[in-house]
């Protein structure tokens, strides 16, 4: 019911193996998609996955920090180049608006289209349409930064036809009048569609963290989501030598919180590039393996997953082989 893909999955800068980060958003099947965060390098990695910035719906930007947002103007800029008119909204703390008008005005970037700002900071519900609903929760981080949760609704109308059979009539326009709401006129009765269409509405959420220093801010919004991302910038270790100053997690950190939050799918992102080797990689996997019994993926660029309608979470795309190299 929702598909994601990691454009990037790097803390701060970009290394040969992880762009900054950049992540898709789409309801399965829809053409319409979402964007959280922009790093530098965004619209390359969107050329490979294919979105076409004119079905872009919304930008979310969880915070000012040039590794979430510097491939916003240019991002902008190439879908008017590409003929969008449509108005765009962008989800953004105050910082990341103001940089934009002031990058815009500097620059004699003028877009055919309208950017529609939403500060993240005044309103929980940041989007609501097409059975996709987006909301905006606090993070600790050094300026103001937010996370993203993203809840996809589908309702669906079943026909029971064993009932339907049952009176008599016979398939045809008639059935599809009581599947569609109409009340049918049958052997001197009104067979009522209410008594014969079973509703049903289906319901998936996911978290998409920010830059964060304390999980247990997203403990309310996690409460009824199957799964989180969330970063994991550094391994418990390296977060002590660093020290408090970045306001970042570690791998166990995020891992202790979701365990107790009771999320049964976890993934972990915004690496540090010192752990971006084999080796790297594999510490901050079993420290988080180590404190939380769930589900656990390490995301990787352009890895693309699935929450199926059940709630369960399947990675349906890695450019990794088996031994956890990139595929020639
Ligand atoms: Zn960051
Ligand atoms: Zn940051």
């Amino acid at each position: 019911m929702l598909t994601f893909t990691f454009l990037g999955t790097s803390s701060g800068v970009p290394t040969l193996q992880r762009n900054v980060t950049g992540l898709v958003v789409q309801a399965a099947g829809a053409r319409d998609w979402f964007l959280i965060d922009a790093g530098e390098g965004t619209q390359q990695r969107l050329l490979k996955t294919g979105h076409s910035l004119r079905s872009l719906q919304a930008v979310c930007i969880t915070h000012v920090h040039g590794d979430h947002c510097y491939g916003l103007p240019g991002l902008l800029a190439s879908a008017g180049m590409a003929g969008r008119t449509e108005p765009l909204t962008l989800v953004a703390p105050l910082a990341v608006w103001n940089w934009l008008v002031a990058t815009r005005e500097c620059t004699d970037l003028h877009l055919p289209y309208e950017v529609r700002h939403v500060d993240s900071a005044l309103q929980p519900v940041v989007w609501q349409a097409g059975g996709v609903c987006i909301t905006a929760h606090p993070l600790r981080h050094r300026v103001d930064c937010h996370a993203f949760g993203v809840e996809v609704k589908r309702e669906t109308e079943r026909l029971d036809t064993t009932a339907v059979r049952a009176t008599g009539l016979p398939p045809g326009p008639a059935w599809k009048a009581l599947q569609t709401g109409q009340d049918v006129e049958f052997a001197n009765t009104v067979l009522r569609s209410a008594d014969f269409v079973e509703h049903k509405t289906q319901r998936v959420r996911a978290v998409f963290g920010g830059d964060n220093a304390d999980p247990s801010m997203l403990r309310a919004t996690c409460a009824d989501a199957q799964v989180l991302v969330h970063e994991a910038t550094y391994t418990q270790k390296v977060l002590e030598h660093v020290g408090p100053g970045p306001m970042h997690s570690s791998a166990q950190r995020v891992a202790l919180f979701a365990q107790v939050a009771g999320v049964p799918h976890l993934v972990l992102t915004h690496f540090s590039q010192r752990h971006h080797n084999g080796e790297g990689m594999a510490e901050l996997e079993t420290e988080a393996r180590t404190h939380y019994q769930g589900q656990l993926w390490m995301a990787h660029d352009f890895d693309v997953f699935e929450l199926d309608e059940q709630g369960q979470l399947h990675r349906i795309h890695s450019e990794l082989n088996d031994e956890g190299h990139e595929q020639e």
